[in-house]
């Protein structure tokens, strides 16, 4: 089965500095680099590494060519990746010398997605494919409606967490993933327990906790331990753990079998620094999984 993916694509510049700059200040940086993020394309990376068919849905600004290249290497199709006028979405991140940081985001081409290029790619879909969606883009509850009417599987990571966005996608998810927090949110925003929620399959990461998939219809539970690992960088885990997730659902790997995965590929990538660069490959995991003891 093939995975779309309408998602965000970001750079991240990151500043090393001696200090958070104070109103007014002028400051020079100590260290510099640049690399790819964003919700949607780190999902798409950890498809792509987990040995999944995945496409992209997306839109950056013309600078921005060099993180498709980035997402072509690892191995997602992004011929439906458009060139748009705005600037690329961007996150500046100024890190101080105790690891503090700040960050400015914008959201830019990501909130232009033309809805020609999700219909282009939705022609090439076909019932029992998934569809991944996050909330750093536009045309959310539009992919998502296209996507449940043509019979696709509906993978929804409420984060960032938007009350409007989430109720009007909602209806049309098959499986919704939400960290803890998120979880709260929801369940304050209906007034509903989380076995309440108005949606069949809900999947709760819960960092160094672990995971749990609650199957609503049946009232079936799943609890996926966290490997216990030393973390170096926790950024991407959640987009690392749905994005293995989804690929090992499109393979039709059972449920517990997708959550061992996307347990195991994300706490590999908490043990190294960055975010896409990051991902750990099908092979990384599955060795990992190979060198656990045997219970
Ligand atoms: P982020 O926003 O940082 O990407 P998140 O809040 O969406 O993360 P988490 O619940 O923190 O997602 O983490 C997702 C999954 O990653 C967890 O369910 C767990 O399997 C794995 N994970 C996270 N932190 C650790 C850790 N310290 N040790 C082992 N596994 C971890």
């Amino acid at each position: 089965m093939k995975i779309f993916n309408l998602g965000s694509i970001n750079a991240d510049f990151f500043y090393r500095l001696p200090h958070l700059p104070q109103p007014g200040e002028t400051l020079a940086s100590v260290g510099y680099d640049r690399g790819l993020g964003g919700k949607g394309a780190n999902q798409s990376v950890a498809c792509a590494r987990a040995g999944a068919q995945i496409r992209h849905i997306g839109a950056i600004g013309a600078e921005g060519r060099w993180m498709v290249e980035r997402m072509e290497e690892a191995g997602v199709d992004c011929s439906q990746v458009v060139i748009v006028r705005e600037a690329s979405g961007h996150a500046i991140i100024y890190v101080d010398q105790a690891g503090e940081n700040s960050i400015v985001l914008h959201p830019g081409a990501n909130r232009t997605i033309p809805e020609t290029a999700l219909d282009e790619a939705l022609d090439q879909a076909e019932d029992g494919d998934l569809m991944i969606l996050q909330n750093e883009t536009g045309l959310q509850v539009e992919a998502a409606q296209l996507a449940a009417e043509r019979g696709l599987f509906v993978i929804y990571s409420a984060a960032p967490f938007d009350e409007a966005a989430v109720r009007a996608v909602l209806p049309y998810v098959s499986l919704l993933i939400v960290n803890e927090g998120e979880a709260r949110a929801l369940c304050a925003s209906f007034g509903l327990s989380l076995q309440e929620l108005p949606v069949k399959q809900i999947v709760v990461t819960k960092g160094a906790q672990g995971a749990t998939w609650h199957n609503l219809e049946t009232g079936g539970l799943i609890v996926m331990p966290a490997f216990p690992v030393t973390p170096v960088d926790t950024t991407g885990a959640g987009d690392t753990f749905a994005g293995y997730l989804a690929a090992a659902l499109a393979e039709g790997c059972t449920r517990e079998r997708a959550m061992r995965l996307a347990s195991a590929a994300s706490a590999l990538k908490v043990t190294r620094a960055g975010t896409a660069d990051a991902i750990p490959t099908r092979a990384d995991v599955e060795d990992f999984l190979d060198n656990q003891p045997k219970l």
